[in-house]
């Protein structure tokens, strides 16, 4: 049997139904998931099979069954029996799960033995893959290996009845990890800034207990006559001088002044926390308090990116948010992605946390110590964001937390579990009536994606920003986790870390490499390397087509298909920058049939971030006239700035062409919000989609014009932008209002896709239509261009378990490669 069957309860759950049923037998892990020997009358083991399905327990996922008669031994009981017995490894570790409700009725029951223990867990829910060392997946390979059970922890570990059974990270008060409070170390607190001292407040905290709810009171109360201590040890846990781990020995939790009931009370006085968490450390701030919200965007140098917010349960998310159906349940999944969803108006929830837009990432509680910041408290919704300065990985040690947060962290929640594998919070939306996953990380990292083919073992690098790399063997592609752009150091050893890792979970020795067009990626030269020291093929995909083969993928599609790749920047097999590609696509190839019209793109790269210089290429581009005032009033430049773009686009000199509709989109947010700069990728796009949310569907969109290339020549066709340029500012001019102005360019480009796409049909005979890159992310367009194509008659398919932006690129690569590989087995050499 496959699937997710091993470390979440499913040999439990398997005796427990052969036992009901009266069968013999036993069950133990195998390679690829359990065996189970079953023995007894015909119509009760009927019965155990339909259970079996119908039961499963809840982070199970059983893929496929195989049945065979076997030869009665008539023996009689049941039992689990150890790996070994079957005379095979077991491989694979489940992903993190969110705190289950059975564990979370204990962790609120005073009279639980466990009551308010911010570790408990079972085998239905708890750290896996970010708390293990190496398969298998048992305790001595996890961080759990330093905490030796307790009798009672044993008891429930040894009973295959019971719910904590071969749960490898089982704790509780007398033997599991603890929390604590330490002071911030090396944080500027100068006197006469409204940042007076934390630690005054920690330490007047501390001589009292006080509960932190009226901790502003107690603070004032009392002022500081005892020093923190300088390497900022633990606060919590006694009145003495300097307690450390050992004071808290030894203590119960009943009599222990809780080092979260203070972490509340900085919280609530606007304070900002770093917390250790299952994946890394947050940075969390009361997301009601404007002042400390700004305050952490400071700290943190992030000034426009929006802010994930955490907020006790389902009931408390609704308040802060509209939310759907789907949206509520991707909220309740084991996986607790941050969804972002339609935020309410007037819900409290502090300007600062997403400026500029009408949505809100919202999250519920997955672990009990933070069930625990909320339960009874007042907090109501706290900012938890990942503990890093931009786009490094994430803080996952205590000592690396206080050296890189010190300068923004007033204090730290720390544990003693360590954290092994680095796994942000993953992103999710429901995008045109489907999740789709825009991060893809904790709670569904390392499961995998499957190949509707067999790979070669390989390895895909992904690309260079958000990379994410990939595993493939058999039917399988293992992505992982979300790592962030590879620009830095840190960014590579991250990867280097989580590949060494994940191939030896699924002990994939990978025969062939494959890698983005992109000479300058840092994962492209990694590949070269790495390939070139073991002997091993490559294989260069281009950006797009692992996009839309991606896609394919997922929907067992072989091709051709007509892949839409709409996507911000990749690079093109002309050596220019697509974006805007329409692609007769298979898995082993593609021809572009057809793509934007090429545009300049002044300044290079560095356009990305001031999208004024796009508007203006654009607008040259569209034939407006760069040297008069109405067009430079249209983009909000001066004559000089103008004249040095000017220069730069006629001369070609670092104005490289590209066909990107994510330029598109910067180029008219810039023209429609006057948005000059942006603080994050594709900032001002994501702001043209919101102020349209309100808008009809069925506004007529502007004129893209589609000029014919000559496919017997493989001379692809060209959409031109220039007449929705002059109808979209002509609006502008006219006082349409911008939600109309935002309304109208979606679906005019929607339209114009449209029709490249009936053109590819009539040229090309094909009717599916894939649907991939990362503008799909955008709502208003993934829902206007599916429901374009299927009034014209086309099949349209979207992404459904891997991300359409560069977050799903390595899973694209991944089916490319392995199509090319079997495809060049299979030819005579
Ligand atoms: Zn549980
Ligand atoms: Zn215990
Ligand atoms: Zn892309």
């Amino acid at each position: 049997m496959c699937g997710v069957v091993q470390g979440v309860g499913f040999r439990p759950f398997v005796y427990r139904l052969a036992t009901e049923e009266g069968l013999a037998g036993l069950i133990g892990n195998d390679t690829d998931g359990v065996t189970i020997e079953i023995e007894g009358p015909g119509e009760r083991v009927d019965a155990f099979l339909e259970r079996l399905r119908s039961e499963t327990p809840p982070l199970a996922r059983i893929d496929s069954v195989v049945v065979r008669e076997l030869t009665a031994t008539g023996e009689a009981g049941f039992r689990i029996v150890a790996s070994e017995v079957l005379g095979r490894v077991s491989t694979g570790i489940p992903a993190d799960a969110a705190t289950c409700p059975d564990c979370l009725h204990e962790l609120l029951d005073p009279a639980d033995r466990r009551y308010r223990y911010p570790f408990l867990n079972c085998t239905n829910c708890g750290p896996r893959f970010t708390i293990t060392r190496r398969i298998p997946y048992d305790r001595p390979q996890t961080s759990m290996a330093k905490f030796p059970m307790c009798a009672a922890c044993q008891r429930e570990y040894d009973d295959p009845l019971n719910r904590r059974f071969h749960a490898q990270p089982n704790a509780c008060w007398q033997c599991g990890p603890r929390v604590w409070l330490a002071g911030a170390v090396g944080r500027d607190s100068s006197p006469g800034t409204d940042e007076h001292s934390s630690q005054v407040e920690l330490v007047a905290k501390q001589s009292g207990f006080v509960t932190g709810h009226d901790f502003s009171r107690a603070a004032s109360a009392s002022t500081s006559d005892r020093a923190l201590a300088p390497d900022g040890r633990a606060l919590s846990g006694a009145a003495e001088n300097k307690p450390t781990l050992e004071t808290l020995e030894g203590r119960t939790n009943r009599e222990r002044p809780d080092a979260i009931d203070e972490t509340i009370g900085l919280l609530l006085a606007g304070r900002i926390m770093a917390i250790k968490g299952i994946g890394g450390f947050h940075l969390a701030v009361d997301a009601t308090n404007e002042a400390a919200v700004q305050r952490l965007r400071d700290r943190k140098h992030r000034y426009g990116k929006p802010l994930a917010v955490m907020v006790r349960d389902l009931e408390a998310a609704r308040e802060i948010c509209v939310l759907s159906p789907k949206e509520e349940t991707l909220l309740m999944t084991a996986a607790r992605p941050i969804v972002l969803a339609r935020a309410r108006a007037g819900n409290g929830i502090a300007a600062a946390v997403a400026p500029g837009i009408p949505w809100l990432g919202v999250y519920l509680p997955y672990a009990p110590l933070q069930h625990l910041l909320f339960a009874g408290s007042r907090v109501r919704a706290l900012v938890m964001t990942s503990a890093n300065l931009s786009e490094e990985p994430i803080a996952i040690d205590n000592d690396e937390a206080r050296a890189r947060l010190g300068g923004i962290a007033d204090a730290f929640l720390m544990h003693d579990r360590e954290i092994l594998q680095r796994c942000d919070d993953s992103v999710a939306a429901v995008v045109d009536g489907a999740p789709q996953l825009l991060r893809r990380a904790r709670g569904y990292v390392p499961l995998g994606v499957a190949l509707p083919f067999d790979a070669p073992p390989l390895l895909a690098v992904g690309g260079h920003l958000k990379n994410v790399f990939a595993l493939a063997r058999g039917r399988h592609v293992y992505q992982s986790q979300h790592l962030g752009d590879l620009e830095n150091v840190t960014g590579l050893q991250f990867f280097e870390e989580s590949l060494t890792h994940l191939m030896r979970t699924f002990e994939i020795e990978p025969q062939a490499g494959v890698h983005d067009l992109h000479p300058g990626y840092l994962s492209t030269g990694w590949a070269k390397e790495w390939a070139a020291e073991r002997g091993l093929r490559l294989i260069a995909v281009q950006h797009h087509h692992a996009h839309v083969a991606g896609c394919m993928a997922e929907h067992g599609l072989e091709g051709p298909v007509i892949g839409l790749a709409l996507d911000g920047t990749g690079y093109g097999a002309d050596g220019k920058i697509w974006g805007g590609e329409v692609l007769l696509a298979r898995l082993d190839g593609f021809e572009r049939f057809a793509h934007l019209d090429y545009v300049p793109l002044p300044g290079g790269e560095a356009a990305i971030k001031e999208p004024w210089r796009i508007a203006l290429g654009h607008l040259i581009a569209a034939g407006f006239d760069a040297t008069s005032a109405g067009t430079l009033g249209l983009v909000g430049v001066t004559e000089q700035e103008a004249r040095v773009l000017r220069r730069m686009v006629e001369r070609g000199l670092n104005a490289p062409l590209t066909s990107s509709l994510g330029r598109l989109f910067d180029a008219a947010a810039a023209v429609v919000l006057g948005r000059r700069v942006v603080d994050y990728e594709a900032q001002a796009a994501i702001e043209l989609e919101g102020i349209a949310v309100d808008e009809a569907d069925d506004e007529p969109g502007y004129t893209m014009e589609l000029m014919e290339g000559n496919w017997a020549l493989r001379e692809p066709a060209r959409l031109s932008a220039a007449p929705l340029w002059r109808e979209l500012v002509a609006d502008l001019r006219g006082g349409v209002s911008h939600a109309r102005i935002a309304a109208r360019f979606h679906a005019g480009v929607a339209e114009g896709f449209v029709r490249v796409a009936v053109s590819a049909r009539e040229a090309a005979g094909v009717g599916k239509v894939a649907l991939s890159g990362g503008c799909m992310h955008n709502r208003r367009l993934a829902r206007l261009l599916r429901t374009k194509l299927e009034a014209n008659g086309f099949e349209v398919f979207q992404h459904a378990h891997v991300s359409p932006g560069d977050g799903g690129l390595s899973y694209g690569q991944a089916v490319v490669g392995a199509a090319v590989q079997s495809k060049s087995a299979g030819e005579p050499h």
